[in-house]
């Protein structure tokens, strides 16, 4: 029987590493970090509440706080959006991983931390008849550049800091900031982690000639953020970046891509996880399908495109759209979409992950009353 080999223990590598376990196969995961929350800093965690029930992972021991609402700021204009109740988890990602490497290695995934997997060892994976390869290896993947996989188009490069001692309005409510002058196609960002504890960061394409260190100290400069950051420490700052394009392709004869690596990511807010969990499992069930009964791989590009394609195009062009306005614009859109009732229509029908459910949603539930 056909061997997977998977490169990257991050959430969607281990989703997947489990997943396959489970139908009988033998997978081994690689991943350069020695210790599995090694980086997890480096990202958020926030994940909607209904996404979470659909990847299949106990993900409750890393919960540290719950949302139920947000507050979208542009120039002086804001949208409140308050939903009835919690809409979202804060995650610890490194008790994530954590927890996701536990429920692989119980599934009886060979997890190999410690172990960078370079181009020669990708090349010889990938001439192997008897090896399903599987880059799970994040925003900059070794084995799509080795295997010649189409570019990922556009980064978001992220800097976030944590603040000991913040002043918070609400600690369940987010703060999004849109200004493409600080936070050129993408915005700053707030997210509490208690009353007093939250984590500020921001996000620049990187089409734009900056870095995102510097455009932090830009942003720390906005009048409501340091209004809550007054008397606050810093307990810590990392740099990293997003992918908001999805690859062209993802399947190339026996390589495979999910995740981070494959460009699954909402380019509205960054959030990868839900999408490349989700991804994860139904590559699970390609590989399983195309081992056992000989079916060709391409099914798992086919499958996936056409479970969250739309809804990952949908965040596409709604980043597009408000990546090109500039600041008088986006306080007009923010003035009119007040005026039609946004904060309202957002607080009742919103969906984090899935525009088309959202739209759905309205149709059925604003038609009923
Ligand atoms: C600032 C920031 C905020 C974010 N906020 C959120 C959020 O709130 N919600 C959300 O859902 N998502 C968020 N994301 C995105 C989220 O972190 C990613 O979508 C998610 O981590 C992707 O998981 P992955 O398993 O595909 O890749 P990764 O988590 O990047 O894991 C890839 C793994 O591959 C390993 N690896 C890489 N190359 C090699 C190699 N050659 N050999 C061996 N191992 C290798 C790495 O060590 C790593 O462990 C955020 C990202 C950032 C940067």
């Amino acid at each position: 029987m056909k061997k997977v080999v998977i490169v990257g223990a991050g959430v969607v590598g281990l989703v997947l590493a489990k997943e396959l376990c489970r139908l009988g196969h033998y997978v081994t995961v690689y991943d350069a970090k020695n210790d599995i929350k090694e980086g997890s800093a480096k990202a958020s965690g926030i994940l909607s509440k209904e996404g979470l029930a659909t990847i299949g992972v106990n993900y409750k021991s890393a919960v540290v706080n719950t949302l139920d609402g947000a507050v979208l700021h542009a120039g002086k204009e804001l949208l409140k959006i308050k939903a009835a109740d919690t809409k979202a988890y804060i995650l610890d990602r490194g008790k994530l991983v954590e927890e996701c490497l536990s429920e692989a290695r119980s599934a009886g995934a060979d997890v190999v931390l410690g172990k960078s997997v370079q181009r020669e060892d990708i090349r010889l994976m990938k001439n192997d008849s008897d090896t399903v390869l599987v880059g799970a290896d994040g925003s900059v993947s070794n084995v799509a550049s080795t295997c010649g996989f189409p570019q990922i188009k556009e980064y978001i490069l992220t800097y976030k800091a944590e603040y000991n001692g913040a002043r918070l309005d609400d600690p369940h409510s987010v703060d999004l900031f849109f200004s493409n002058k600080v936070s050129n196609r993408f915005f700053g960002w707030t997210a509490p982690y208690s009353k007093s504890l939250v984590e500020a960061g921001i996000g620049i394409s990187s089409f734009a000639r900056s870095s995102s260190s510097s455009a932090f100290k830009q942003f720390l400069k906005n009048e409501t953020l340091h209004r809550m950051l007054d008397g606050a420490n810093p307990v810590s700052g990392h740099a990293s970046m997003i992918p908001v394009s999805t690859r062209k392709r993802t399947v190339k004869d026996n390589v495979l891509l999910v995740g981070d690596a494959a460009g699954q990511v909402k380019a509205t807010t960054g959030g990868g996880i839900i999408f490349g969990a989700s991804c994860a499992r139904i590559a699970a069930g390609a590989i399983d399908d195309h081992i056992r009964n000989g079916k060709p791989l391409e099914r798992y590009e086919k499958a996936w495109r056409k479970a969250y394609g739309l809804d990952l195009t949908m965040h596409k062009m709604i980043h597009g759209y408000y990546a090109s306005l500039g600041s008088r614009s986006l306080d007009m859109l923010f003035m009119f979409s007040k005026l039609f009732g946004a904060e309202s229509f957002f607080s009742k029908y919103g969906d984090m992950d899935r525009p088309t459910i959202m739209i759905k949603r309205f149709f059925l539930r604003g038609i009923s009353g």
